[in-house]
């Protein structure tokens, strides 16, 4: 697919996310207006905004919302808070938030946000002015029918908290809907906060199915302990998994036995790290990820898997919990290592498949039982898994390109069946 570009490029999430769409496109014989819709986002919001630091001090911050698409509904997708957002990257997931939606079968386009900053030095105060004056800034773009935020690396159901508090303060009245992924009293749905884990876990399932593999004693290792990560360990060590190793950004831990997962959760928030954990042996977070196992979850950021590691990953399948974690180049070695992946759009669903609920049940005003969540959570994502490998087959792809293909078919037809306006 791509063949002699720098790494720079290769890790150039905009870039990534091209490379996938064009090789799709050409694949699915797209017509060349669409194929022109498509590539590019339908609007990019950037600001810039004052905020009053605890010391006194004004600093500017900087705030993207971009919205991919609205074809299929509402947009849809996260903000990201970090130090090095950066708005290639935030074209990037708002355009795979686009294909998520869609691969998932919900009415949603898609969109992402970023601002930024670095929440890990930001005091309570100064997180809640920044999402405040940000939220204010933005506040024509979105809504419960225009675009409906949701949190990212970074931001929390505090975060959605502030957002849904300052949207309803200029509207004079109290919008739940307006983001997702808010704290369970104000709106926010049962099973959200482990959703994007449980369907890590649910197309883990479904692929061993698929592969005729047992899932008891399954070794499985993950990258990142953070609310995808942790969530999908403990789900799968509940099923039978073997959670063998656990890479973070300040270390890792193996042990061959397994890791009892509630024990390090516990280890964790009494010492804010999952280092010097007693089950387990310290490990190297990078060979970690070239490790033996069945299954390896990257659940942390982009860019994990590049040309530079993808022809020593040692895993039969790869399920991508986080956004964008492998580059194009990379996918082609893994394709060659015959490297089952699911990838992001499908693997790391069950967040957004959850936040259509929650946008459901604020819409209703009447909210399900936990078990009804995540009953239908997994049917989503069983029959969006199946939809997928069917596609792959049928077509001679791999699982990406399938999902973008199908994605893709979904979002052009409803511009097709709406029309353009002119
Ligand atoms: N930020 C999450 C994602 O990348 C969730 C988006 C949402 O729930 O809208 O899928």
């Amino acid at each position: 697919m791509a063949t002699t570009i720098s790494l720079e490029q290769e890790i150039n999430p905009w870039e990534a996310q091209a490379a996938r769409f064009d090789y799709a496109a050409r694949k699915l014989n797209l017509e060349d207006g669409l194929w022109k819709v498509l590539r590019q986002p339908s609007r990019e919001i950037i600001v810039h905004f004052p905020v009053q630091m605890d010391d006194g001090r004004f600093e500017v911050f900087t705030g993207y919302r971009v919205q991919h698409s609205q074809a299929r509904g509402p947009g849809k997708g996260g903000i990201r808070y970090a130090p090095d957002v950066t708005l290639d990257e935030v074209r990037a997931l708002a355009s795979w938030m686009t294909w998520k939606c869609a691969v998932v079968n919900i009415p949603f386009g898609g969109a992402k946000g970023g601002v930024i900053c670095d929440p890990k030095t930001m005091s309570q105060g100064e997180l809640e002015r920044v999402t405040r004056r940000y939220t204010a800034e933005i506040i024509d773009f979105i809504g419960p029918e225009k675009d409906v935020p949701a949190p990212d690396l970074g931001t929390n159901e505090q975060t959605m908290a502030w957002i849904m508090d300052t949207y309803s303060m200029h509207m004079r009245q109290t919008v739940t809907s307006v983001v997702t992924g808010k704290p369970l009293s104000i709106g926010g749905s049962r099973g959200r906060r482990e959703a994007t884990g449980r369907g890590v876990r649910k197309v883990c399932d479904e692929a061993l199915r698929f592969l005729e593999m047992p899932r008891e004693g399954c070794r499985v290792i993950l990258q990142g302990f953070g609310n995808v990560g942790s969530n999908a360990a403990r789900l799968m060590m509940e099923a039978g998994y073997k959670i063998i190793g656990i890479a973070e950004y300040d270390g890792g831990l193996f042990n061959r036995d397994g890791i009892d997962i509630h024990a390090l959760a516990e280890h964790r928030l009494r010492n804010g790290t999952i280092l010097d954990f007693r089950g387990a042996e310290a490990a190297d977070p990078d060979e970690l990820l070239t490790t033996e196992c069945e299954v390896l979850i990257p659940a942390a950021m982009e860019n994990v898997i590049t040309s530079r590691n993808a022809d020593r990953i040692k895993a039969r399948i790869v399920a991508e919990g986080a956004n964008g974690p492998t580059t194009a180049v990379a996918d082609d070695i893994l394709a060659e290592k015959r490297i089952f992946v699911i990838p992001d759009i499908l693997a790391n669903a069950g967040g957004v498949t959850a936040s259509y609920f929650e946008w459901v049940q604020d819409r209703q005003g009447y909210f399900w039982k936990e078990d009804t969540v995540n009953e239908r959570l997994e049917a989503i994502l069983a029959d969006s898994f199946e939809d997928v490998v069917r596609y792959a087959e049928a077509h001679a792809v791999n699982n990406r390109i399938a999902a973008y293909m199908l994605a893709m078919d979904r979002v052009a037809f409803a511009i097709k069946q709406r029309g353009i306006y002119a």
